[in-house]
């Protein structure tokens, strides 16, 4: 098996459940993967420690002098930093540099959590986008477009069958004619020689999208037809079409 991706060790550092058992039993066995892991676990720790007033310790005096020492600064620029020059301050070089050390410790200390947050949740919502992007579009299996009858002139429309990534399969109907008033307007899939026929729903609107039945066979019902109805509770076609037109499958 290969190695875990840097994505999912992100992940999982941000607590994210994504480890499969033969990735969790490779991270178990693999010091390099361990070791990633670890590393990532570290700087969000770090990020959600970041703002606790626990996490600013105050040095002794000796850790400040050493510092001062290492920088090579002159004893005066711990003047410039203390917090009071009055007669109780307290001599340069002592205690006076406790107060601004928490400061400059906070000033480094940010910076390097929020790019260790920035590149956590980069690499996540890079995945995330990765994730979008690779599913592909619904794929149009075929169209049709719609021409009126000779009731129906001005009328027009078109139809479309769409697989979604799933493999559901939705036609998708726009209808343009007036729809009078107590009516109302049905989409079927017709037989090519008009001898059977599957009612696919009510169109509301200009526009509807209706699913497919699973296992039905657009090469024997080929043509979609809008029908105008009535609220006569007759539930068959009312023979009275308005857009009609074969799919190209
Ligand atoms: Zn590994």
């Amino acid at each position: 098996m290969q190695h875990i991706d840097d994505e999912t060790l992100a992940l999982l550092a941000l607590g994210e459940d994504v480890l499969d058992d033969d990735a969790r039993a490779h991270l178990a066995s693999c010091a390099e993967c361990a070791d990633g892991a670890a590393r990532l676990a570290r700087v969000a720790d770090a990020f959600d420690g970041a703002d606790a007033p626990d996490e600013l310790v105050e040095p002794s005096p000796a850790v400040w002098s050493a510092i001062h020492a290492e920088l090579g600064l002159a004893e005066a620029s711990a003047d410039l930093t203390a917090p009071s020059a009055g007669p109780d301050a307290p001599a340069a070089g002592t205690s006076a540099v406790v107060v601004p050390l928490a400061p400059r410790r906070r000033r480094v200390w940010v910076p390097v959590a929020a790019a260790s947050a920035a590149l956590l949740v980069g690499v996540a919502g890079g995945v995330l986008w990765e994730r979008r992007e690779a599913e592909p579009p619904e794929t149009t299996l075929a169209s049709a477009t719609l021409d009126p009858l000779p009731d129906w002139e001005g009328a027009s429309g078109d139809a479309r069958v769409e697989e979604q990534p799933d493999g559901r399969r939705q036609v998708v109907v726009t209808v343009d004619a007036p729809a009078p008033e107590g009516t109302y307007r049905e989409v079927w899939l017709l037989a090519e020689d008009l001898s059977g026929l599957v009612s696919l729903g009510v169109l509301d609107g200009a526009e509807g999208r209706f699913d497919l039945p699973d296992g039905l066979d657009l090469a024997q019902f080929p043509v979609v037809d809008v029908s105008e109805e009535h609220f006569d509770g007759d539930p068959a076609h009312s023979g009275d079409s308005v857009v009609r037109g074969p799919l190209d499958v």
